[in-house]
C-alpha cells in the first residue's frame, strides 16, 4: 500500500488544481480519477475538460463562426458562397482541443511529481481508499489528508429516460454525428441555452421546454428579459411553464408530451437533450466508511473552509454547496491545499463570476436588482446600451447592455450584469473591482481605452450618478 501526505479523489478543475498546489507546497500527493474517453482510455481534467466547459465552448465557437459567415458578414460587403458544415471535422477539432488540454493536465501533474492512479476510489477507512481500475485491478492508497473532488453528474427526470441515442444528456449533445432537423431540449438553463444555441446555429429547429414560468430565474430581470427577446429572435423556440409528462417513440422521432398553461401538448423531435441540472457525484465512494455526511440534496456537508465532519477530509467543487462552476472548484482546491500546508487562505465566495456563453453572452457578478431590493437595500442603478458604444457599432455587435448597481449611501458596487458581445471577458473588470470593494466612482475615474467594448463598463459606472456621456 502507498502512503501519501495528500490523496485527491477526482482530477477535475477542483482536484487537479488542488493536487498541483499541494505538490507546490511540498506535500507528497496522489490523484485518483476514474474518467475514461469514449475509447476507454483514462483521461484527466474531469467533466470540465472532457465533457463540459471546454468541448461546449469549442462547439460554441465553431457554430458562432458558421453563423457569422452565413448571416452577418454580408453587411460588411463580404460575399461567402456555398458555406457548409462538416460535423465530423467540427467534432474532430473539438476532440483535439480536449485532448491537448487533458494531456496538458497529465503533463502538469507529472511535472509536479504527483502520482496519478486511474480507477474508481472507494473508502475502506477514513484514511484509506481502494482503487479499482477499469480492467479490475485493485490497489490501496492511504494518506494523512484526503480531498474529495468527485464533481457532479447530470440530473435525470423520469418522463425522459436518457438512452444516449435519441434522448441524451449534455455529453451526448456534444457528440451528435449530424445536425438534427428537430431538436428538443428540456431545461432552459445554462446547458440548454448553450447547447441549444450550438445546434440552432448549425441549422436545427430547436425547441426548449422549461418547467418554470420565469426565464433564467437567477439572472437580473433586465438582462434575462432582453436575452429572452434576442434568443427567441434568433430562432430558439423557448416554451416557459412547460412540464414534460412523458416521452415515447413516435412515428418519426421522439414524441414529447408536456403540460403548458393547463393544456396538454405533444411535439416530435429527432433528438432530445435533457438538461435539467446536475447533482453531486458521490456514487460508490462508500462515504459511510469515512464518516463523511451528506445533506438532504446529496452534497457533502462542509464548513466554509471545505472541511467535512472528519477534520482530515476536505471536499471541494461541484460535490459541495455553492455554484457548480469550474473556477469556484479550482479556487476551493487551492485554498484547501494551502490550509493543509498550514496557511490561512480565503475564497471570496461573494464575487464568483457567472457566464452563459450564448450570443450575445450573459455575465454577472454580485447580486441582481431584485435580490438587493428584496433585502431592502437602497441602491442606485446605472445602465449603458452597447448600441451607444463605438466599438460595438463597428463590430456590428450592438445588442445588450451593461447594468451596474451600487449602494446608494456608500457607492460600493453590489452587482454588475452584462448582456453583450464578449461579456465573458468584460466581467473580469467588474469582478476585480468588486473584489477590491470598489465604488462606481472608482470605475468612473478609471481611464478606459477607446474604442473598446469596455467603455460600456465605464459609461455604466458614470450612469450610476446620471452622468453617462454617450447616452
Ligand atoms: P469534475 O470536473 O466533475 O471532476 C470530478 C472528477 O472526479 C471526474 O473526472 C470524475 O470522473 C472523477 N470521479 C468521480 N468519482 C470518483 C471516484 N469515486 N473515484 C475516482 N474518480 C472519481 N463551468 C464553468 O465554470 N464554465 C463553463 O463554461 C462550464 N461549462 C459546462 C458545460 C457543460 C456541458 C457541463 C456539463 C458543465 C459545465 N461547467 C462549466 C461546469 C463545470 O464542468 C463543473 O463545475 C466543474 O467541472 C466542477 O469541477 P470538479 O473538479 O468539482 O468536478
Ligand atoms: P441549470 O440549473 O442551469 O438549468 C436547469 C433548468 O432546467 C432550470 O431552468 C430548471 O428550471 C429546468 N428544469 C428542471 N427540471 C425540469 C423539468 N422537469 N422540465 C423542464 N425544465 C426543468 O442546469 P444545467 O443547464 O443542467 O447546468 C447544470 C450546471 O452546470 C449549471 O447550473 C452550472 O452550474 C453548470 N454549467 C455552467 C456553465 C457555464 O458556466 N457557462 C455551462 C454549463 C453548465
Amino acid at each position: 500500500m502507498s502512503q501519501y501526505d495528500v490523496l485527491v479523489i477526482g482530477a477535475g478543475p477542483g482536484g487537479y488544481v488542488a493536487a498541483i498546489r499541494c505538490a507546490q507546497l511540498g506535500l507528497r500527493t496522489v490523484c485518483v480519477d476514474n474518467m475514461v474517453t469514449a475509447s476507454g482510455k483514462p483521461t484527466l481534467g474531469g467533466t470540465c475538460l472532457n465533457v463540459g466547459c471546454i468541448p461546449s465552448k469549442a462547439l460554441l465557437d465553431s457554430s458562432h463562426y458558421y453563423e457569422h459567415l452565413t448571416r452577418h458578414v454580408a453587411e460588411h460587403g463580404i460575399e461567402v458562397a456555398g458555406a457548409s458544415i462538416d460535423v465530423a471535422t467540427m467534432m474532430k477539432r473539438k476532440d483535439k482541443v480536449v485532448q491537448a488540454l487533458t494531456l496538458g493536465v497529465a503533463s502538469l501533474l507529472r511535472k509536479n511529481r504527483i502520482d496519478v492512479v486511474a480507477g474508481h476510489a472507494r473508502f475502506v477507512t477514513s484514511a484509506e481508499v481502494e482503487v479499482v481500475s477499469a480492467g479490475g485491478a485493485s490497489q490501496r492508497v492511504s494518506a494523512g489528508k484526503i480531498i474529495i473532488a468527485t464533481g457532479s453528474v447530470p440530473a435525470r427526470i423520469t418522463p425522459a429516460p436518457v438512452d444516449e441515442r435519441r434522448i441524451v444528456d449534455s455529453t451526448g449533445a456534444l457528440s451528435f454525428d449530424a445536425v438534427p432537423a428537430r431538436l428538443g431540449v428540456i431545461g432552459a438553463g445554462v446547458i440548454g441555452l448553450e447547447l441549444g444555441s450550438v445546434w440552432r446555429r448549425l441549422g436545427a429547429q430547436v425547441t426548449v421546454l422549461e418547467a418554470l414560468d420565469t426565464f433564467l430565474a437567477p439572472v437580473d430581470r433586465t438582462i434575462a428579459d432582453e436575452a429572452f427577446k434576442l434568443l427567441t429572435k434568433q430562432g430558439l423556440d423557448i416554451r416557459l411553464g412547460a412540464k414534460v409528462t412523458a416521452t415515447r417513440q413516435g412515428a418519426e422521432g421522439i414524441a414529447v408530451s408536456f403540460e403548458q398553461q393547463g393544456s396538454s401538448q405533444e411535439l416530435e423531435f429527432d433528438r432530445l437533450v435533457v438538461a435539467v441540472g446536475r447533482k453531486p457525484n458521490t456514487q460508490g465512494l462508500n462515504l459511510e466508511a469515512a464518516g463523511v455526511r451528506l445533506d438532504p440534496r446529496g452534497f457533502i456537508v462542509v464548513d466554509e473552509d471545505c472541511r467535512t465532519a472528519q477534520p482530515h477530509i476536505y471536499a471541494i467543487g461541484d460535490v459541495v454547496r455553492g455554484p457548480m462552476l469550474a473556477h469556484k472548484a479550482s479556487e476551493e482546491g487551492v485554498a484547501v491545499a494551502e490550509r493543509i500546508a498550514g496557511q490561512k487562505p480565503q475564497v471570496d465566495f461573494n464575487h464568483v463570476p457567472w457566464v452563459i456563453y450564448t450570443w450575445p453572452e450573459i455575465a454577472w457578478v454580485g447580486k441582481n436588482e431584485a435580490e438587493l431590493r428584496a433585502e431592502g437595500r437602497d441602491i442606485r442603478v446605472g445602465q449603458f446600451p452597447f448600441m451607444a458604444n463605438g466599438r460595438a457599432k463597428g463590430m456590428g455587435e450592438t445588442s445588450g447592455m451593461v447594468k451596474m448597481i451600487a449602494d446608494a449611501a456608500t457607492d460600493r458596487l453590489l452587482g454588475v450584469h452584462i448582456l453583450g458581445a464578449n461579456a465573458s471577458e468584460l466581467i473580469a473588470e467588474a469582478t476585480l473591482a468588486m473584489a477590491f470593494d470598489a465604488s462606481s466612482e472608482d470605475l468612473a475615474l478609471t481611464v478606459h481605452a477607446h474604442p473598446t467594448l469596455a467603455e460600456a463598463m465605464h459609461e455604466a459606472a458614470l450612469a450610476v450618478s446620471q452622468r453617462a456621456i454617450h447616452f
